[in-house]
């Protein structure tokens, strides 16, 4: 008995060393991505559910490793957030949406843009430009409407002042703010009331049982009403099946967005979407 157990902790000892030796591998790789060499960014769409129509795309971070491959943002965003290359990669992959959308425009397109934001990135640093500098810059070298920009910001960090501070100074120049995974973690309400928010995202984990669970549906219900009343839209993520989107479409959700309709998109496909569902 002693014995296997002595065995059991030399496999999990293994199989912690190994996790410990990719990550370090993989946060070294992000310091040489950091100018966005590797990165690439793709779009997965926003269907308007009433409409039917394309209504516009979040850009979604990819990366290809030289030794690993393809690595998951999921996986590479927190250790970016450690090491703090978060502030560099996400300086470049908003300045490469903000050239895409451009890129669009000039094909004909007018989209609608949402970026994710990290809140490292919302934090006071004195040797990088601020995320609202970033934007200002971009949307006046490249002449892009403000209104057609979102930034994505994850609920949790909305309780820090200084993000709050940030956040509200972006809000007030003229970009769209989305509250992101809404109701996945705690979700205080209060945040609510002072959060200058255009937009809610409700997160999957809320969409994965809405058929199923009446009182789910309730809650779904229940966030639509009280972002109509605070005058946001509403967007829910990780569509997969017809009977989810009809169950959402009659709570009122705005707008759809999951493998249902597209999965992330690169920018030549985005230019080929069709207009109506
Ligand atoms: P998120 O912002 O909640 O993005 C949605 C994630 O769910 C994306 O995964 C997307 O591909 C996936 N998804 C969309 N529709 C469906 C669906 O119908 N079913 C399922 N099962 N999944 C769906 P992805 O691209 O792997 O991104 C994972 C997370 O990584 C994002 O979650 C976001 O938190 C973070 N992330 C991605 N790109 C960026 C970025 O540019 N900046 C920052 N700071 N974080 C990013
Ligand atoms: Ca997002
Ligand atoms: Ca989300
Ligand atoms: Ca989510």
């Amino acid at each position: 008995e002693a014995q296997r157990s002595s065995r059991q902790i030399g496999w999990y000892a293994d199989d912690l060393r190994r996790k410990l030796a990719r990550q370090r591998a993989l946060e070294d790789g992000l310091w040489f991505a950091r100018g966005g060499s590797g990165m690439s960014l793709v779009y997965q769409p926003k269907i308007d559910i009433r409409a039917g129509e394309v209504f516009g795309v979040e850009a979604l971070l990819r990366w290809r490793h030289p030794e690993f491959g393809s690595v998951s943002p999921a996986e590479f965003i927190p250790l970016a957030e450690r090491n703090q290359t978060i502030v560099p990669i996400g300086e470049w992959l908003m300045r490469e949406a903000l050239r895409q959308k451009h890129l669009w425009r000039q094909q004909g397109r007018s989209i609608h843009l949402s970026i994710n934001v990290s809140p490292l990135q919302l934090q006071p640093d004195n040797c990088a430009p601020s995320v609202l500098e970033i934007l200002t810059e971009e949307c006046r070298r490249l002449g892009l409407d403000r209104d057609k920009l979102e930034l994505e910001i994850t609920e949790g960090l909305l309780s820090n002042e200084a993000v709050m501070a940030q956040v509200k100074a972006i809000a007030s120049e003229g970009f769209g703010i989305a509250i992101d995974d809404f109701g996945r973690d705690h979700s205080a309400l209060s945040l609510l009331v002072n959060c200058p928010a255009t937009t809610l995202k409700i997160d999957k984990s809320f969409v994965d049982n809405v058929v199923e669970n009446e009182r789910q549906l309730a809650v779904v219900q229940f966030i639509v009403d009280l972002a109509g009343k605070l005058g946001m839209r509403t967007v829910v993520e990780g569509v997969e099946h017809l009977v989810q989107l009809v169950a959402l479409a009659d709570a009122g959700c705005d707008y759809g967005q999951g493998y249902f309709y597209y999965r992330p998109l690169t920018a030549q496909q985005v230019l080929d979407l069709r207009h109506k569902h």
